[in-house]
């Protein structure tokens, strides 16, 4: 079986038994938890588009490894048309949703760790190539949704790894090794659709040093391993979700994205299942290559929230009344400008990939850091002229609660009408606006475009690596006339 149905994704979660906890409290059912329902949601529909023949050519794909067809998301990718398509399946999936869609990291990761995992065989002998392949074969048979995990809580950033560090576990390390495999401790910070995944890829948040041969780690493990506890984060207007009008308020009532921190304590690692031990050499080429996939993801799943954004402000320019406003018309032009320039990006750094020695492709680094450098800044923009559009109301409306009450809902009813468009429609789109600009989607849409894939620092270092800014010196001498030798 390559491809699993929306309720044999569901079965096979409901089957863990996962560590799952949200303000101080264990979650002991977390399928029907209302927190997490909107987040596995979105999981959902990669299944549910993939069965679907309209999306057939977007969704899934035909596997290197076996010739079944699989869901995209578990992907290697075979060729720059392929990069592309996961481009367009991302904003495909940020249409749909609105929200982050929480399956790309493993896409981004396997594509990473194919070519790292094969230099490093022929580095030292490992046969971390094949191990891998037989996972990623697990994985794409059996439809699974992979977390991936990098970001370690790194406590003072300003000292070294290891030796210097206050608490060493504030790098997630190898704290005793066995024949049969090693011995982990530490967290994992920041960890998208973790709590709706069956295993999560563990990798090292940046390069390393001799030295740090315990910290250059990477392995995977089913989310119900003993010892792993997912820690739910807070996300603004989270409970909005769990009040019992939770039709209107929460904005998106249909999806959502859930980031947890995950404590690895003492968490027992087979031999089989690790990818990296102590090859600190490798540790940052797989960084820099998951980096750079996960950049370029970034231009199709914030271009697919985007038109959500763009179709929200339209429709409040609508029900105001104020569509046919040149300034208006114009907000919506400058949005739509900013939308696309974020998917030329994804697309152009797709077009000018390149094949890894191992015989993936991966995307063009100097075009997938300044795709993700753009989406640092272009959505927030976005949500700007969208709130300008929409007007304060957006965050001074009355509850759903209030709409339904059987004494003051006439107030509500008669005062929040808007052009062609009653006092419940206008509100459902003021608080779709408000989530995406202040609720939970902001974490996905804004927050996530800020930090997610790496903070703005982190391209601008790999964009003055690729550059290229000595060749460009030339170029300008040249034309200049400027003699080498003075
Ligand atoms: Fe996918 Fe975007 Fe969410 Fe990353 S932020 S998991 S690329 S939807
Ligand atoms: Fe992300």
């Amino acid at each position: 079986m390559a491809l699993k149905t929306v309720q044999e994704y569901v079965d096979s979660l409901a089957a863990m038994k996962r560590n799952i906890w949200f303000q101080g409290e264990k979650i002991e059912d977390p399928i029907h938890h209302p927190l997490l329902i909107p987040s596995r949601k979105c999981l959902e529909k990669t299944y549910e588009l993939a069965l679907d023949p309209q999306y057939e050519d977007i969704m899934t794909a035909t596997s290197q490894l076996t010739g079944h067809k699989i869901n995209r998301f578990n992907h290697i990718y075979n060729s720059t048309e392929d990069l592309n398509k996961k481009t367009k399946m991302q904003r495909l999936m940020g249409r749909v949703t609105g929200s982050c869609f929480q399956r790309c990291v493993i896409t981004d990761m396997a594509n990473a760790l194919y070519p790292t995992t094969y230099k490093i065989d022929q580095k030292y002998g490992t046969n971390y190539f094949e191990r891998f392949k037989k996972f990623m074969i697990r994985v794409q048979d059996e439809d699974l949704v992979i977390a991936g995990a990098l970001t370690d809580p790194k406590g003072d950033r300003g000292v070294k790894i290891g030796s210097d560090q206050q608490d060493p576990d504030l790098y997630l390390h190898v704290v005793e090794r066995r024949p049969d495999g090693v011995v982990v401790n530490g967290a994992k910070c920041h960890l998208t659709g973790i709590t709706n995944a069956h295993e999560v890829v563990v990798l090292p948040t940046q390069a390393m040093r001799p030295g740090q041969e315990d910290y250059a780690v990477g392995f995977h493990l089913p989310l119900d391993a003993p010892g792993i506890t997912m820690i739910i984060g807070r996300q603004s207007c989270d409970t909005r979700k769990m009040e019992a009008f939770a039709d209107i308020d929460p904005g998106n009532t249909r999806f959502g994205g859930v980031e947890a921190m995950v404590v690895f304590d003492h968490v027992f690692v087979p031999k089989e299942n690790l990818f990296l031990n102590g090859e600190v050499d490798f540790a940052g080429m797989l960084v820099e290559l998951f980096a750079g996939g996960h950049r370029n993801s970034y231009g199709g799943c914030k271009s697919g929230v985007g038109d959500v954004v763009i179709g929200a402000a339209s429709l409040m320019a609508e029900y105001n009344g104020i569509e046919k406003a040149n300034h208006v018309k114009d907000k919506l032009v400058e949005m739509t400008q900013l939308n696309e320039q974020l998917y030329a990006c994804g697309i152009a750094s797709g077009t000018e990939g390149w094949k890894t020695e191992a015989g993936n492709y991966m995307v063009d680094l100097l075009l997938a850091n300044v795709c993700k450098l753009n989406v640092t800044r272009y959505p927030f923009e976005i949500i700007r002229l969208m709130e300008d559009i929409a007007g304060g109301i957006m965050v001074t409306a009355p509850s759903e609660a209030d709409l339904r009450s059987k004494d003051i809902g006439k107030y509500i009813e008669k005062y929040l009408v808007g052009h062609n468009v009653d006092a419940e429609d206008r509100l459902r789109v003021l608080r779709l606006c408000e989530n995406l600009a202040l609720g939970t989607s902001a974490v996905g849409y804004l927050t996530e475009s800020l930090h997610g894939a790496g903070s703005p620092q982190a391209q601008k270092i790999m964009i003055t690596r690729q550059g290229q800014f000595e060749e460009k010196k030339e170029l300008a001498k040249k034309l200049a006339k400027v003699k080498e030798e003075k």
